[in-house]
């Protein structure tokens, strides 16, 4: 509850006295095994001497003359993870990976922000054109009007990141400007009514903004299919991102890439390093298929981020940026491929697992595992004989939906293992509270899988003996 600025400085001593005493206890552990609710988790250790050295050479990545070499490192880790998920020809990246005013993607400060990046594009294409700068002229409203449009639209389902939203607010839509795509019992789109949405908008006078394919839901792990969302897109000359931020680790994997076929067909994909890279916060991508995509998005100044230059600044919604493309590029090398194939390979492996020993517990309810991250809910005693006849009401629904809020909150309370939760929408039983388990952390073991049920079933004990919940 402080607010004064001190006016004498404290010894750094004091400081960190108090830092240890106040602060540190209480922050989360996201390295823990069992806290198995976040994207966020344990990171390599030569990641930290990596940041020292960040922070040491403090170099500008918005312009040449506070980043040099730096600047083109970050354009190699960009053409690597280009290459990895679209594939193009040798020559394609001997020409374009260190070519002035040719941008193969960016570095962004999160998946936040390299969505709205590729919209950001999307939309300038559409309205602007290739204008030297398009900020500089008309508003997107005069020139909606002048081209006959009676409002713009984007396409996704309802399990887009809420990112999106910010995203549309931004570039200067609300988030009625959303047309929801159907999607299957799992959460991915169905490319019929897709189609079907296409055709609507168009006859209302919409202009669609890009068609939004999610590989990885934050929620449920569900893989839209991007193959066929991808010819739908060009079929109807429609920009098509794929968000990305945390599936795209699939791509290492020999095993699993398969999930993610289509991904090439995008103009842009979103991907996180903080994420499945195990690297520190701020650090994704946002890749564009055709490398003169990012300039629809270039606005310059002249004393820097300056046109025909290779200062990022030009292209990015962030100015000043940090280096933290040396971890990435670091990790990319020292982890490689193949590591990093493994590391998905694993966490999927102890997902299935895990949905294994929720289902063998005989009083979780599986709901689904898609890739490495699971949804499940407890079923109380009481209504166990129903569920299994599938004779679950609304309202029984309801009071299951407020027993597992109660358990996922009083475990994390409770500090010993950690899952999250959400809501999600269900085939059978409508909007429901589910348990969601994220398995990325490679700390964990089947050991620490099996405490965490455990922990939850302490908790369920406690809570129906208490009078808590009464069923
Ligand atoms: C995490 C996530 C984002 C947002 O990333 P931030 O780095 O938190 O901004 C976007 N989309 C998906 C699917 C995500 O999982």
């Amino acid at each position: 509850m402080n607010s004064v600025l001190p006016d004498d400085p404290v010894s750094l001593e004091r400081y960190y006295d108090w830092l240890n005493e106040d602060v540190l206890p209480y922050t989360i552990d996201t390295a823990a095994p069992t806290f198995i609710g976040h994207m966020t988790s344990a990171l390599p250790e030569y990641v930290h001497d990596l940041s020292r050295l960040v922070s040491r050479l403090n170099q500008n990545l918005v312009k040449i003359e506070t980043s040099k070499s730096v600047t083109f490192l970050e354009r190699e880790c960009i053409a690597m993870l280009h290459r990895l998920f679209y594939g193009l020809p040798e020559d394609f990246y001997q020409e374009h990976i260190q070519k002035l005013n040719s941008n193969t993607g960016i570095i962004a400060s999160g998946g936040s922000t390299a969505n709205l990046s590729a919209l950001l594009s999307a939309r300038n294409r559409l309205l602007y054109g290739p204008a030297d700068e398009p900020a500089g002229s008309k508003s997107i409203y005069f020139l909606l009007r002048e081209q006959g449009y009676r409002d713009m639209v984007v396409l996704g389902t309802e399990l887009m990141h809420y990112s999106f939203r910010k995203t549309l607010s931004v570039i200067g839509l609300g988030s009625e400007n959303i047309v929801r795509v159907a999607n299957d019992a799992l959460g991915r789109m169905i490319p019929g009514d897709l189609e079907e949405k296409i055709r609507s908008c168009r006859k209302e006078g919409m202009l669609i903004v890009a068609v939004i394919g999610v590989a990885g839901s934050t929620e449920r792990g569900s893989i839209d299919p991007l193959l066929q969302i991808g010819s739908i897109a060009r079929q109807h000359h429609i920009y098509f991102h794929v968000d990305a931020a945390w599936g795209g680790a699939l791509a290492f994997s020999e095993k699993h890439r398969m999930l993610l076929e289509g991904i090439e067909e995008a103009d842009s994909i979103t991907f996180c390093g903080h994420k499945q890279l195990y690297l520190p916060q701020g650090i994704s991508i946002c890749l564009f298929k055709d490398p003169a995509q990012l300039g629809y998005n270039a606005i310059t100044a002249n004393y820097q981020a300056k046109a025909d230059s290779f200062d990022t600044g030009r292209f990015t919604v962030e100015g000043s940026r940090p280096a933290l493309s040396i971890c990435l590029h670091a990790s990319l090398c020292v982890i490689g491929k193949r590591g990093y194939g493994l590391l998905i390979d694993r966490s999927i492996d102890h997902a299935v697992c895990f949905a294994r020993m929720i289902e063998e517990t005989g009083g979780f309810e599986l709901i689904s595992r898609q890739i490495n991250i699971i949804n499940y809910r407890y079923i109380p005693l009481p209504f166990r004989e129903r569920w299994r006849n599938r004779e679950l009401t609304v309202e029984i629904n309801r009071q299951i939906d407020a027993l597992n809020s109660e358990i996922q909150n009083r475990q994390f309370h409770k500090g010993m293992t950690f899952v999250s939760k959400t809501t999600i929408g269900h085939a059978i039983y409508g909007r429901i509270v589910v348990l969601r388990a994220v398995l990325s952390n490679p700390l964990t073991t089947q050991e620490h899988l099996r405490q965490v049920l455990k922990d939850q079933f302490s908790i369920v004990d406690e809570l129906i003996e208490n009078q808590v919940y009464e069923p």
